[in-house]
């Protein structure tokens, strides 16, 4: 920390002009240009890895406080996924930050070029409550890897997972280029005022709009990680035991339906739907019990507001009658059941907004063909999924359904394979991460040309001759 008004803007309740400081000391650390040498970015990124290792316990207590999650669930999803993404990128970096190098054209002839991969310069990270260990650390490390002095807001609606960061990261990173400011909306405010070199920001659409209003007033990049409905198409020829228990675990075993992968609705023909439900029910009994708002395995909903969002969406009266399985809340637990609803009305509440959480609708047609066309009428989803063993329907699904990242037979696994970028499109993001995607996505991509002093074209230089204009 190079001055004490710095150390006083990490915290709750700054303003611009607090805000303004802390840019002001990212903007000197990054100056000093240390966070560009290899060895920098080796010893934050050996840090984190230590830090999650040290800090395990006291991580799974903070997603435990915030969100019930399971720890299995934190430890695959967060915990090792972090890790990974960590070892990944310390492996991988030095290669990463090699100018790669291009051909040349007949037009610059004789020259050399190469594509060099410099740091943004100073960026904010603005992550969400669902998985907040996680979607907090990762773009850190990619914005790390890259070169670049960080500032980190993890989210408030996960108050303990937001309070752990500031407290263990400050203590394995260089506390002058990487940065936690906890707050909400007015901090989060503040902080969108400044002028950064990169805002990575992940939460919902109507606060990814905010996001970029506010970045455009400077001219600065931004990635926008949001969400959507991500339908899951199931064909009837399916191992449907396999089918349920992948949709199931996508759906309720990620953080019970929060998570911006989680399957949002399902759709089958009118002659499967019978089997695809009972199917369905066995599967979550089995995962479940019988009495799920008492089962250890299910995340609760992460607050009230939540909570109300999740019970009108049952209440609407256009979906009445239609639940098949589950429907129990408890309120004060703030826990609700996994519920299967069938056939609910296009234009009921449900099928309108996304969901996340674990109500999961089921919309039949009489044809494979006729779920595409509904998929293609919506909007854009992070994701979108299918279960088959027709591999004519899997290259079709591929060519025609445009999503973030799509899964075949499976669901939300994706985000695991580093090799493939995660990220929407259209109105579930912009921009994609993990693995070197993470390191592009904080990196500008500078376009080096370099020449000797031979190979002169005269045609080239006034005055353009009548001669010289005969080539
Ligand atoms: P959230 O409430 O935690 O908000 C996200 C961030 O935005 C927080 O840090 C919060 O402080 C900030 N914020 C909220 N209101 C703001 C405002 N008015 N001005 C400035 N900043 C503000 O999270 P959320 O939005 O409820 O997250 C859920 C959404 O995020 C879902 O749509 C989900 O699909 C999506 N999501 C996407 C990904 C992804 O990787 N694509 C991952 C997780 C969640």
């Amino acid at each position: 920390m190079e001055n004490p008004a710095e150390e006083e803007a990490v915290g709750v309740g700054f303003d611009g002009a607090r805000a303004a400081v802390l840019v002001a000391g990212l903007r000197r650390g990054f100056a000093s240009g240390r966070t560009r040498s290899y060895e920098w970015r080796a010893a934050q990124l050996k840090g984190i890895v230590r830090m999650i290792d040290d800090k395990e316990a006291e991580i799974m207590a903070a997603l435990h406080d915030d969100l019930a999650k399971p720890h299995m669930e934190s430890y695959l999803h967060e915990i090792s996924l972090a890790k990974a993404a960590c070892t990944f990128a310390l492996k991988e970096m030095k290669r990463w930050m090699k100018p790669e190098k291009v051909p040349t054209s007949i037009t610059t002839f004789p020259s050399s070029a190469e594509i060099v991969s410099e740091p943004v310069g100073v960026v904010l990270v603005i992550s969400a409550w669902n998985y907040p260990f996680l979607l907090s650390i990762d773009p850190v490390i990619g914005a790390i890897a890259a070169g670049n002095a960080v500032a980190l807001k993890p989210s408030e609606v996960a108050p303990a997972t937001s309070s752990l960061f500031a407290t263990i990261l400050p203590k394995y990173t260089d506390n002058s280029c990487v940065k936690v400011v906890e707050g909400s909306i007015p901090e989060t405010t503040a902080l969108l005022e400044q002028k950064w070199d990169k805002i990575f920001y992940t939460g919902n659409g109507k606060v990814g709009r905010i996001v970029m209003t506010a970045a455009a007033k400077h001219l600065t990049p931004v990635a926008l990680e949001l969400g959507g409905k991500c339908p899951v198409l199931v064909d009837s020829n399916v191992n449907v035991k396999v089918a349920t228990k992948r949709i199931a675990v996508g759906k309720w075993g990620c953080n019970n339906g929060q998570a911006c992968v989680a399957p949002d609705y399902i759709l089958t023909t009118k002659s499967f739907a019978p089997t695809l439900v009972d199917a369905m029910k066995k599967t979550l009994e089995k995962f479940y019990g019988k009495d799920p708002l008492e089962s250890p395995d299910l995340s609760r909903i992460v607050n009230a507001k939540h909570f109300r969002r999740l019970t009108s969406l049952l209440d609407d009266e256009k979906v009445s009658g239609t639940i098949v399985y589950g429907g129990q809340q408890d309120e004060k637990h703030l826990k609700i059941a996994p519920t299967l609803l069938l056939d609910v009305p296009h234009d009921s509440l449900i099928m309108k907004e996304e969901i996340f959480g674990p109500l999961l609708p089921i919309i039949t047609f009489n044809e494979v063909e006729d779920c595409l066309d509904f998929i293609n009428s919506k909007a854009k989803p992070l994701a979108a999924y299918l279960f088959t063993k027709d591999k004519r329907l899997e290259e079709r699904f591929v060519k025609t359904v445009s999503a973030g990242g799509m899964l075949i037979n499976d669901t939300a696994l994706h985000l695991a394979n580093p090799h493939l970028p995660f990220g929407g499109v259209g109105e579930s993001g912009i921009g994609a991460y993990h693995g070197k995607f993470s390191f592009d996505s904080f990196s500008h991509k500078k376009a080096v040309l370099s020449r000797g002093f031979g190979g002169e074209a005269p045609a080239r230089y006034p005055p353009y001759t009548p001669q010289k204009q005969k080539i």
